[in-house]
């Protein structure tokens, strides 16, 4: 019921000459199981979205602004993603919660700006290794989804992506007791906010060194609805694998 996806988050790698990685992506996967999703950077936005038009894949953005447009030097609001030609928005990722000391708070504003602009957001949470080590996962999730998800986040509009923060990167992809334990707790507390019929239909993303070697597992964990893949969607031919491996488990194969 919920279809799963499969999105990849390009971070500030790619020019150009690397649009053909989507291209060949779009040709491999041209009536996926899944969806897919590739956000490069905003340099990029438009001319990915050129590249897909007319197959299966979906371009999206990795930031926005909270305002629909102003005295922003740098930044880029939900309406000129729209005009870029992309149709979602990663929000709260935990590289712009430390490099930009971004709150959930304003991952809200944010969340609330693209809504309000018809992207889909994909809004990222995540605990530290310290806050892991110390018991204080749930609480630190608990508040992040509180803190960061509008009231107004339903199925078709909101993604929730978890992402250990210590998993991102590292090579060390979490343990799948853990990802079940947090996938569930999250859809506990959707359930407790929005009630049963709209809490299961959001999407809950699982995000940390997913590799094609590792993808299937996760895949098969209670409540993981797909992935956000920073390293290994850089390449086709990594993340394509890994789009089988969940177009596999939307067969239930
Ligand atoms: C990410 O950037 O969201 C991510 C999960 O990265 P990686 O897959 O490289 O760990």
């Amino acid at each position: 019921m919920r279809r799963k996806l499969a999105a990849g988050n390009w971070k500030m790698h790619g020019t150009g000459a690397d649009l053909a990685e989507i291209a060949t992506l779009a040709r491999t996967h041209a009536d996926p199981a899944c969806e897919v999703l590739i956000c490069p950077p905003a340099t990029l936005i438009e001319r990915a979205a050129r590249e897909v038009r007319g197959s299966a894949l979906m371009i999206g953005a990795q930031d926005c602004h909270s305002a629909p447009e102003g005295a922003h030097t740098g930044d880029i609001s939900p309406a000129m993603i729209r005009d870029a030609g992309a149709g979602h928005v990663i929000l709260g990722h935990s590289e712009r919660r430390q490099d930009h000391a971004e709150t959930s708070a304003l991952v809200r504003a944010k969340a609330m700006a693209a809504l309000d602009a018809g992207l889909v957001t994909i809004i990222c949470l995540g605990e530290t290794l310290p806050d892991r080590e110390s018991g204080a996962t749930l609480d630190i999730i608990g508040q992040q989804l509180a803190g960061s998800t509008p009231d107004a986040a339903r199925g078709e509009n909101t993604v929730i992506a978890y992402e250990p923060v210590w998993a991102i990167g590292s090579g060390h992809v979490a343990h799948p007791d853990q990802i079940a334990e947090v996938h569930g707790f999250l859809r506990e507390r959707l359930t407790h906010r929005f009630g049963t019929g709209v809490a299961a239909m959001i999407r809950l993303l699982y995000g940390g060194s997913v590799k094609p070697a590792n993808a299937a597992g996760i895949f098969a964990i209670p409540d993981v609805d797909g992935a956000l893949v920073g390293g290994a969607s850089l390449r086709a031919e990594s993340f394509s694998p890994i789009i089988s491996a969940l177009e596999q488990a939307a067969a239930g194969i």
